[in-house]
């Protein structure tokens, strides 16, 4: 297979024809933009089921995502869109950067959702970015980050909704768009790699946190996860 591109935790490969792409999930963590990095096995195959959960039911609500099929338990075959260099963050309560850059304690109550957006660019360490720098840079248009917003705040909805279910709280997340045959469709993916995800009744950690802060059992936790999300989608 044709790699096109390999990042942290995942590697895209030419598809079949030239709108699709394959995505294979490794079990590489990472954390501190690669400073921290250790294997942790099983991590792909749980975390492609656990997305592939989340997208589904997401899709069943009208959202649009890159989701095609499984090829094999790591790897997917997916739309091959035009990724917007953002990473869009949607926080419901503060947690992890929002509290280290605002002073707030962990936990803390938001009188309204926050949505932000970092530029995805490792070697400036992914920036903050406002809507009109984001313009002024040409990396999306006004009306697509209209609707970026509207589609975060959309999948924010039916993500906690559905957590709720699950018996997790959804502290926040950050997810990746791109552009496909003129529409905005939700691509990467949603796991604990990507969104901390928080114990309703005991706020135990469940998520990349305990990698990146070496709380310990972390793929134990990942597994838990993928248990309560195929529970609560059944
Ligand atoms: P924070 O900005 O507090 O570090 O992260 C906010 C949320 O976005 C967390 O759920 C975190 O996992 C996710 N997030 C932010 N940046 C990245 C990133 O570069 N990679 C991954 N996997 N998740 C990120």
């Amino acid at each position: 297979m044709e790699k096109l591109y390999e990042g942290k935790s995942k590697i895209v490969y030419a598809g079949p024809d030239e709108w699709t792409c394959y995505i294979k999930y490794k079990d590489t963590a990472t954390a501190g933009n690669g400073a921290k990095k250790e294997d942790l096995p099983e991590k792909g195959r749980i975390n492609a089921q656990i997305s592939n959960i989340i997208f589904d039911y997401l899709t069943r609500y009208g959202i649009k995502t890159h989701m095609l099929r499984f090829v094999d338990p790591t790897m997917i075959l997916a739309k091959k869109a035009e990724i917007i260099p953002l990473e869009v963050v949607v926080r419901n309560v503060a947690a992890g950067h929002f509290s280290s850059r605002y002073g707030v304690e962990e936990g803390s109550a938001l009188k309204n959702v926050v949505v932000e957006y970092s530029y995805k660019n490792d070697d400036l360490g992914d920036p903050l970015i406002c809507d009109s720098q984001i313009t002024a840079l040409g990396i999306a248009e006004q009306f697509e980050l209209d609707e970026i917003k509207e589609l975060a705040l959309k999948i924010n909805e039916l993500l906690v909704r559905f957590f709720d279910k699950a018996g997790i709280k959804l502290i926040d997340f950050k997810i990746e768009l791109g552009r496909y045959n003129g529409e905005i469709i939700l691509c990467d993916e949603i796991s604990p790699d990507c969104a901390r995800l928080w114990d309703k009744t005991t706020n135990e950690k469940m998520d990349k946190d305990r990698f990146r802060r070496d709380m310990g059992d972390v793929m134990y936790y990942y597994q838990e996860i993928l248990r309560r999300v195929m529970k609560a989608n059944e």
